[in-house]
């Protein structure tokens, strides 16, 4: 798949079943590499289109899922296209347009349309498709700007602190087993992020809850300090999706005011981690998450340079107040003169004093299905023990219809929404560095 060429003379229908083999083989990173083929090639077709945008959700881009779909559709009207369109609109959170469509579908059945060529995934519309599944709540980072944080600058929420724990292991493979069962999640679907807000590679497990996730034919990914090197064997690599190294500069100076740790060894685990994962089979993505600070821009160029040699990606976000309380203590003005100078020091805050959530903002986190690592059910990524909605309890307690419906009644998003918190950290992150 490397290389193009060797598909130069394959027709629209070979492409489409090259598609699908990939897709069988869950192997999404080659399947939307040969839907850009499709579209660079047979770009007047709806077929082409069509298969685009099953790509473009399927790897986490719904808006531009949303335009490809939108290109097919205007070239020719298919129930699959219908269908396609509503989980789009599910990936995208705009579930009115969702059930408005659907019936829509019906008629579209109504006109008998021959459908040419199948596509053989079966669906599943409800399934939460981005999973974080919190399997070490414990982190060995030094982050001032981070609730885990041996150093967080508004202290420590020891409540928090002490319940943190390595998932166990039969918890979590009762808890992915509820999950498949019930169709909170789709094996072919959704991917399980194996972080919240600790460091992963530290659970002395890790590799056997891999292997409960990889039996069970569910793909993962994970966030990393790349402060410990984890050999993984060519078994679990099958269903590795993504990768995320997590820096916080490109020098000793810069990880001794953030992370805390050797930068070189830091640098070396990187290194080995994508060679020895590649060379065993893995093909899925590496990416660097560079946050950036005010000591760390001069920085940047040397870590593009350090994931170009690799040849892995690199994204430069905002270094932000990773934690409920902690971000909002810096926007309801109750952080200490002593945190705020530090924050005035380190981080770049020049365009917080214009973040103002746009009015029917929707929250994102309320597509994503979040679990901590005693297996219970969070409203979003950000919430800390001590608040006043932190956890709606065990999860293999729970049907699809019923997390459903304890998040849309839960009272504390309302509050979060009116004060503007669902959106700041958005806001922080979106905001393009460079
Ligand atoms: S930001 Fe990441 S590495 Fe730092 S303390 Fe928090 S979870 Fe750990
Ligand atoms: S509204 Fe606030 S508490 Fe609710 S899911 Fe969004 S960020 Fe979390």
């Amino acid at each position: 798949m490397e290389n193009h060429q060797n598909f130069s003379t394959a027709t629209l229908p070979d492409l489409v079943k090259f598609f699908n083999e990939m897709l069988n083989k869950n192997d999404l990173n080659n399947a939307e590499r040969i839907s850009s083929l499709l579209t660079e090639r047979f770009g007047d077709h709806y077929v082409a289109w069509h298969i685009r945008a099953i790509a473009l959700r399927l790897t986490n881009q719904p808006k531009e899922a949303l335009s490809a779909i939108e290109r097919s559709m205007r070239l020719h009207v298919t129930p699959d296209s219908l269908a396609e369109l509503i989980r789009i609109y599910q990936s995208l959170g705009f579930y009115d347009q969702a059930d408005q469509l659907s019936k829509n579908i019906a008629k579209a059945q109504e006109l008998k349309q021959p459908l040419t060529i199948q596509f053989q995934r079966e669906w599943n519309f409800n399934a939460y498709k981005n999973v974080y599944f919190e399997i070490s709540g414990i982190c060995n980072g030094k982050c001032p700007y981070c609730v885990t944080g041996i150093n967080c600058i508004i202290g420590r929420n020891i409540e928090d602190i002490k319940a943190r724990k390595f998932v166990d292991v039969d918890e979590f493979k009762f808890t992915i087993t509820h999950l498949i069962e019930n169709s909170i999640i789709s094996p072919s679907e959704s991917v399980v992020q194996l972080y919240n807000w600790g460091e992963p590679l530290l659970h002395p497990h890790f590799e056997k809850l891999l292997s409960i996730l990889t039996k069970k034919g569910v793909r993962y990914g994970f966030s990393t300090n790349c402060s410990v090197l984890k050999e993984l064997s060519p078994d679990v690599l099958t269903h590795l999706n993504n990768v995320t190294f997590s820096m916080s500069g490109f020098s000793q100076d810069s990880y001794n005011r953030i992370h805390g740790f050797d930068f070189e060894e830091v640098k070396q685990n990187i290194t080995q981690m994508v060679h020895l994962w590649r060379k065993l089979g893995y093909r899925g993505s590496f990416t660097i998450a560079y946050h950036v600070y005010q000591f760390n821009i001069l920085e940047c160029q040397s870590a593009a340079k350090f994931a170009s040699d690799l040849r892995i990606g690199v994204s430069f976000v905002h270094a932000t107040l990773n934690g409920y309380n902690l971000m909002r203590s810096y926007f309801d003005d109750t952080m200490s003169r002593e945190a705020l100078k530090k924050c005035g020091s380190e981080l770049i805050t020049y365009f917080y004093k214009d973040i103002k959530r746009p009015e029917n903002y929707r929250c994102p986190q309320f597509d994503n299905l979040v679990i901590n690592e005693h297996c219970e059910l969070l409203p979003c990524c950000g919430v800390e023990r001590g608040m006043p909605l932190y956890s709606f309890g065990k999860i293999a307690d729970m049907t699809l219809e019923e997390i459903k419906d304890k998040r849309l009644k839960a009272d504390f998003c309302k509050v979060c929404a009116k004060i503007g918190m669902d959106y700041f950290g958005h806001a922080i992150l979106g905001k393009k560095v460079f």
